[in-house]
């Protein structure tokens, strides 16, 4: 099984996901907690350069074939290994994250990440859980974290409600595998929530 979480920065995902390894662990599965963009050596190699220094090294297109290589690369390297062995998968972030992030944000470029998703990537995640809140709370929650090496916590609230709004277009678009779970609640709340989501995903 192939579940995804997505959701803006400060949403939160990130510790759901663990909570949910965790929980899956708990329950006798094997699970593979992995992250993009990341997740391989070579696409961690990537991530360092998409995430550090200067954000106008590249245009919007190569960055587009960066974050494309990172995933093809976790693709092979780790994700597709982990689930022919019968592992749980559970990815910080996948495609959509690149949908919304290169296709949106510097222009509408969904067409060039798309293309190149089908002609890379192919695959789509059995569940993805949107992990939706409102960008205030996400942003003042992703502000308060310490030694974050990423640049793009700059992108500011008018960019995250673009993002917010794009994900739930995104989860209707996708809604045979989407669930949009409300993550403004308490931690142990939203992490009962999708472990109930996943379980109905497991008997499925
Ligand atoms: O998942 P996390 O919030 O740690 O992501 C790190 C940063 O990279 C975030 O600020 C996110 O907005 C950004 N990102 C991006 N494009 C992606 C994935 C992540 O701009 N495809």
């Amino acid at each position: 099984l192939f579940l995804t979480f997505e959701g803006i920065d400060g949403s939160g995902k990130s510790t759901q996901c663990r909570l949910l390894a965790d929980h899956l662990r708990s329950m006798g599965r094997e699970v593979v907690l992995t992250r993009e963009p990341g997740g391989s050596p070579g696409a961690e190699e990537i991530r360092r350069l998409v995430l550090e220094g200067d954000p106008d090294r590249w245009s919007a297109e190569t960055e587009i074939l960066l974050f494309t290589a990172a995933r093809r690369d976790h693709l092979e390297r780790t994700i597709r290994p982990a689930l022919a062995a019968g592992k749980v998968v559970i990815c910080d972030r996948f495609a959509d994250s690149t949908r919304m992030y290169q296709g949106l944000s510097r222009g509408d470029l969904r067409a060039t990440v798309d293309s190149l998703h089908a002609l890379m990537i192919g695959r789509e995640p059995d569940v993805t859980l949107l992990i939706d809140m409102d960008p205030a709370t996400g942003l003042a929650r992703a502000k308060g974290r310490q030694g974050r090496e990423e640049r793009f916590e700059d992108f500011g609230l008018d960019l995250q409600e673009k993002m917010r709004a794009g994900f739930l277009s995104l989860a209707e678009e996708f809604a045979d595998r989407f669930r949009v779970i409300d993550g403004a609640r308490q931690m142990e709340t939203v992490a009962a929530d999708v472990a109930r989501t996943v379980a109905a995903a497991l008997d499925a």
